[in-house]
């Protein structure tokens, strides 16, 4: 496997905020420590894309086959990851859990029924069943 050219951006400080003005899929910053990879911006992007960070954090191991663990901003995650592997998942998340597949808006809710989990969308109106995880 070739780890060359990733991350790329690592090191550029973003100040992390609590807010998030507009929905948007931000691309990773990190670095890597040992074998494990660090996303300096975790936070930043669950804000942005307006999910709860266990929700994703569930999503992104399950999918990237790692353990990871959130500290304060950050994402810990205990295997060495190119960040265009990690950017691949936070899009599938954000297709499969975010965006509404029929008006592409991204204000939705996820809600849990039972063992069921259902994308509403409040945009539309519409409401989709999803992948529980
Ligand atoms: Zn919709």
């Amino acid at each position: 496997m070739e780890y060359e050219g990733l991350l790329d951006e690592a090191y550029e400080n973003v100040e992390a905020t609590d807010e998030c003005e507009r929905f948007e899929v931000l691309k990773v910053k990190g670095h890597h420590e040992g074998v494990r990879t660090i996303i300096s911006n975790f936070g930043q992007i669950v804000l942005c894309i307006r999910r709860k960070p266990e929700h994703f954090l569930k999503f992104l191991t399950k999918e990237l086959a790692s353990s990871g663990e959130i500290k304060g901003d950050r994402l810990i995650l205990s295997r060495k990851l190119a960040s265009k592997d990690v950017n691949d998942k936070i899009e599938k998340y954000v297709n499969g859990f975010v965006l509404c597949p029929k008006c592409k808006k991204p204000d939705t809710e996820l809600e849990n029924a039972g063992a069921k989990a259902f994308l509403r969308c409040l945009a539309c109106g519409e409401k989709y069943e999803v992948h529980k995880i």
